[in-house]
Parts: structure tokens; sequence; C-alpha cells
């Protein structure tokens, strides 16, 4: 089956009640008729809540079947995910490279979590592609990638990264949340584990958060063994929302990436902006290796505005009046978010004179959107 249809046939139920959709199972004791069952292998029944219940198990099937991965492990947000993969990733102390573009909650577990376990991270150039194997040897346990990176969407060279680290024998992980494992598969590149914030394009309605890890064999293996160790769980409901984003993922991601494609070549064509940070834009630097990678785009880019202070950015943002001012994105809403109060970067400092603007852009017809962009430089 092409992927478009493994996103509405995957993960469903096929109880003989003939319902669509499988049905929210809300329980924390799930009751067993003997002490066998009880304390036996667990599936094809759970008998605690923590690991699931409907329709967690149909979740992780559909997610499995989208990256074609053996084991999905679900976690309470998109941040527990990726700490979650690290942790699988990570089996012993040495030292970690991490992708400067990084999520910036990612840096602060990285930064002041793993030294208490004995491991150093180091952050690397986004853009460092073949060259990181000047930075990895025999003590480097990880590298963790993030392409494009969230807020300056620098695409990285996966291939490229996960051989080097092979090499060394160390395992990788990427922060996926920008192509939802839709617009690429990052498990087919090498990468070990795949984590992405279900919060963003698979929720799609800005109403919950939630996290997945994806992975195949080994690694599978081990992530299988190490999510139960840490008490992530989902509840049912947000499982049955993150289904139900799922089936409308596709069309939803084609119709904010078109969006938000002429709304990135609008944008480069105004004196007040320098540059358009979006991979699919003819000159941005990365755009070979997105054409390289990804499938097609999704709706979440930025923009550095010339010269003009963040102060003035951060005004310029709050005239906007369709694009709400918040964090996140993926949702059917178009969202604005001055970023210049959250940049932090050790590897390649970031140089840009003037206000860095993200847009999330929503389902709304462009030219309305266009509309309010241009009232709002005016
Ligand atoms: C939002 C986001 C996360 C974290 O997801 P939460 O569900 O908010 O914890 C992680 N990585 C990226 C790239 C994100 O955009």
């Amino acid at each position: 089956m092409k992927r478009d249809t493994r996103l509405i046939h995957s993960g469903r139920p096929k109880g003989a009640d003939g319902y669509v959709n499988a049905p929210v199972g809300r329980a924390s004791t799930v009751l067993a008729p003997s002490t066998d069952e009880l304390y036996g292998p667990t599936p094809p029944r759970r008998h605690y809540g923590r690991g699931g219940v409907s329709p967690n198990g149909e979740l992780r099937r559909a997610l499995c079947e989208l990256y074609e991965a053996d084991h999905c492990a679900l976690a309470s947000s998109g941040l527990a995910a990726v700490v979650l993969a690290i942790r699988t990733a990570i089996d012993g102390p040495g030292e970690v490279l991490i992708t400067d573009s990084v999520y910036g909650p990612v840096r602060r577990f990285c930064d002041e979590e793993l030294p208490r376990l004995g491991v150093t991270p180091r952050y690397y150039d986004p853009r460092i592609g073949a060259g990181i194997k000047q930075l990895t040897s025999d003590q480097t346990r990880m590298i963790l990638l993030e392409s494009p990176g969230s807020l300056t969407f620098e695409v990285q060279d996966i291939a490229a990264i996960a051989e080097a680290a092979q090499a060394v024998g160390a395992k990788t992980v990427i922060d996926d949340t920008w192509s939802a494992g839709v617009l690429m598969n990052p498990l087919d590149h090498g990468i070990d584990y795949a984590a992405q914030a279900l919060t963003k394009y698979v929720g799609g309605h800005s109403d919950f958060l939630a996290g997945a890890v994806t992975a195949r064999s080994e690694a599978a293996e081990a992530l299988r063994s190490r999510e139960s160790l840490y008490g992530q769980h989902v509840s049912p409901d947000d499982a049955f929302l993150a289904l139900r984003g799922f089936r409308t993922l596709s069309l939803r991601l084609e119709r904010s990436g078109a969006n938000s494609v002429i709304l990135a070549e609008r944008l480069a064509e105004l004196p007040a902006v320098a540059h358009v940070l979006h991979p699919a834009h003819e000159k941005f630097p990365d755009n070979a290796l997105y054409k390289k990678y990804f499938s097609g785009p999704a709706g979440c880019f930025s923009i550095v505005l010339d010269g003009v202070s963040p102060r003035d950015g951060e005004t310029m943002a709050e005239r906007l009046t369709l694009f709400g001012m918040g964090f996140s994105w993926g949702g059917f809403e178009s969202l604005v978010l001055p970023c210049d109060r959250q940049i932090r970067r050790t590897a390649v400092p970031w140089k840009e004179d003037g206000a860095l603007l993200r847009f999330a852009i929503g389902l709304e017809d462009v030219d309305d959107l266009w509309a309010d962009l241009e009232q709002a430089f005016a």
C-alpha cells in the first residue's frame, strides 16, 4: 500500500463489533481470569493501564506502519519522547554530539541531566554533514539530530551522520517533528531512533500533548525494554485524538506546506526581509539537501528581518490578527513566534542582524494570511 492509504487503514480495530475507530478504554486495572494470565506474557492483553489500553495499541501500530518500524513507544509529550530516545540510545558514560539547532528544552536536558550520568554533551554545526567524522571517537555514545532545526531550519545530511555514527558504534536519535514521519522516514537513512512530538502535526488541533519514538530491529528491542522503566503514559483520550489527527495528517501537511511555500516566496520579495529560512525555498542554502530527503514541505518556517531590532520584530508580530502568537505548531491555525529570546548557540554563534520570526502556517486561505502579513509589515 502507498503511504496515504496506510495512513487511513493502519491501526484500525478488526473486532466483530465493526467500529471504524478503536474505542477509548478507560482503565488502570484490567482484570484477569487466572494468575497465569495475570503474570503471563503481556500481549494480547495488558493487565495494567500504564502499558496502554485501547486505542494506545492501535496508535502504536499506526505509527509503526508509517515508519515501517518494529516498535513504537508512546510518551506523555514530545520532550518526553526525545528524552526517552536519548536515554535508550546512551548505554554508558562518554560523549554525545548534539546539533546546535536542537529544540531548547532538549538542550537543557542534555546540559543539566547528562553530566550527572557521566555523559558530556558537545554541540556541533547542524550543517557539518560528513565532517562529523572529525568529532566522533570511541567515546561517542550517541549523535542527536533535528532536521530541519525547529527555529532556524538547517537541513542535516542525515545519511552521512548516521554512517559516521555507525563507524564508531554510536547510536543516532533524530527529532523528526517537522516531517511527522510523512515527508521523510529517517529510519530509511540509517537513523536508530526517530522521535516526534505528536503534539504538532499528528495532533493537528492544538489540544493535547504526546510524543512517540519508533525504531527497527535491535534498537526496537532496546526501546521496548527501556520504555517501561520510565513510567511514560498517554491517556486513551489523547491516543484517540492522535489517531483522529493521523487520518488527515497527509492532507493537512499538503495544505499547510503549500501555503507556507507561497508565503515564503512572497515574503522573500519584501525589502524588509533579509532571509527566508524555509527548506523548500530555492534560495535557502540547504535546498538541495531538502530535495534529497523530503518528499514535500511542512508548514513551519522563519524569516530574518533586515536590520530590524528584536523588539520591533515583536511589535510587528503583535500587529498580526489572523496569526496567533504562541509556542507550538502543526495545528489547523496559523501562529507567529518571535524567537530571538530563545536562540541559544554554542557551536556556531547566531550572527544575524535582525529579528527572527517563526511562522506556523495553518489551513486558512493563503491570500487572507498574506493580507494580514502585509498590513503588519506596513
Ligand atoms: C514542540 C517540539 C517538541 C516538544 O514537544 P512537546 O509535546 O511540546 O513536549 C520537541 N521537538 C520539537 C522540534 C518541537 O517542535
